[in-house]
């Protein structure tokens, strides 16, 4: 398989150049020269298959010609050593559980298999490949613990000293290994720009072989398919003959792409509802046919706060610019603050279940679908975005209670933090790097 860019300026590369690039040259994103689609007797046989067998034969079609068999097996057993549990609350209505990865939230699917790849990648080379990333918070721990451990590879995370969350720094401190942790004095812009400065050196770049491991590099979109399709599958097997309607909360959009690929791939799946909080550019797009992104609004639902969504431009390519197939496919629902909070009581109150702010968007989202659709006529699935106890504020203030941190968490929680402290000024940086 081929990937060109979004773009369309830059030539089309292999899986191997794509992931390793990550963002095309002319500033793209890349997508699949086609979406691979599987035939009837193909699903048939994956009907009853275990997750990682599922998870193979879609990644086979995104890698053939490139990884043999048995290596794609291998990297696939070593990514997805956890449960993705499908949970039936009430007849009809399904939370499919994303968060019991070692970060407790959905972005380890992507995270993971990207680092595999990336150490498969680098193996065939014989070479060391240095990932660089700049973070807020919740996507540099989901790198740092997918890449933990990953031979050929390590991971220099820059976030900004005293803006994450003491969850979310001590996620990013006490990896260690492969994995290390430089605590800069600025803000996010300045770990990014510290970030980009690096992969201007081309020096510097050849000779560390730079990478990004960023949200929007497609082997962190293809892993995203695999649990719509397992979802799909066993909702299917339950419930003969109706496909699901999945409902995905949504920032960036690429959990909901990696969604509408595993439709066009031929998975049973109905529709699509992308629940968002206020930063809607996407739900008005799908209501009114016009883009006007706006400024990102802070909201309860922190992940999802993002004003100009960058896998808005995969949805359009697959859906080919075409503002009525898209929204045939999807309906968008924007979601405030004080319904999150409703929603996460009133999901308490009527299925006894604990959802974060993330997936209480998305059961919002849904019942709101549902209820302009009459009574659900298809199973609806929320997608459960991350873990509640990371976020204990919001549900202490929306049940007023507290919740068991998992041990997973709360280890972390015990462990030292270390981290490298640097200023934001570049040549503290390029000097800490040229001594690499
Ligand atoms: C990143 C994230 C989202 C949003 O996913 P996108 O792919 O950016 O739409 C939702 N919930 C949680 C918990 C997240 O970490």
């Amino acid at each position: 398989m081929i990937f060109y860019s979004t773009n369309k300026q830059s030539t089309p590369v292999s899986l191997k150049k794509a992931t390793l690039e990550g963002l095309a040259s002319d500033g793209g994103l890349y997508v699949p020269s086609a979406v691979p689609r599987l035939s009837s007797e193909e699903i048939e046989l994956l009907r009853e298959a275990p997750f990682n067998d599922i998870a193979f034969a879609i990644a086979k079609k995104f890698s053939d010609g490139e990884i043999p068999d048995s290596s794609l097996w291998e990297i696939i057993e070593s990514c997805f050593t956890f449960k993705t549990p499908l949970i039936e609350l009430k007849k009809n209505i399904f939370v499919e559980e994303l968060f019991h990865g070692p970060t407790l939230a959905f972005k380890d699917y992507g995270a993971r298999f990207l680092a595999h790849l990336t150490g498969y990648f680098a193996k065939e080379d014989q070479k060391l490949i240095t990932i660089l990333v700049a973070t807020s918070g919740d996507t540099g721990s989901a790198v740092a613990y997918g890449f933990k451990g990953v031979p050929n590879t390590r991971v220099i995370l820059l976030y900004p000293s005293g803006k994450v969350s003491r969850l979310q720094e001590q996620q990013l401190t006490t990896v260690g290994g492969n994995v290390t942790a430089l605590e800069i004095s600025g803000d996010f812009d300045d770990c990014q720009r510290l970030v980009k400065q690096a992969f201007m050196d081309g020096e510097l770049k050849q000779r560390l072989s730079l990478t990004s491991a960023n949200s929007i590099n497609i082997s962190r979109l293809i892993p995203q398919t695999f649990y719509y399709a397992w979802g799909a599958l066993h909702i299917a097997l339950r419930h003969p003959g109706n496909k699901a309607v999945f409902s995905v909360p949504s920032g960036n959009y690429g959990n909901l792409t990696g969604g509408v690929v595993a439709k066009m791939m031929g998975f049973p799946i109905e529709h699509f509802v992308a629940g968002s909080n206020a930063n809607d550019s996407v739900t008005r797009y799908l209501e009114e046919g016009r883009y006007e992104p706006r400024p990102t609004v802070a909201t309860l639902s922190t992940a999802m706060d993002v004003g100009n969504p960058s896998n808005f431009a995969r949805l359009k390519h697959f859906y080919n610019e075409d503002h009525r197939a898209m929204a045939a496919d999807i309906t968008g629902c924007s979601v405030s603050n004080q319904e999150t909070l409703d929603t996460i009581r009133s999901v308490y109150d009527r299925f006894g279940y604990i959802a974060d702010p993330h997936t209480a968007v998305g059961f919002r989202a849904m019942e709101r679908f549902n209820e302009e659709h009459q009574t659900p006529r298809h199973p609806s699935v929320v997608i459960s975005t991350a873990h509640p106890a990371k976020f204990l504020e919001s549900i202490r203030e929306a049940l007023d209670m507290e919740i068991t941190i998992p041990d997973r968490l709360q280890d972390v929680l015990d462990r030292k933090k270390v981290s490298v402290p640097m200023s934001c000024d570049y040549r503290d940086f390029a000097d800490y790097l040229s001594k690499l």
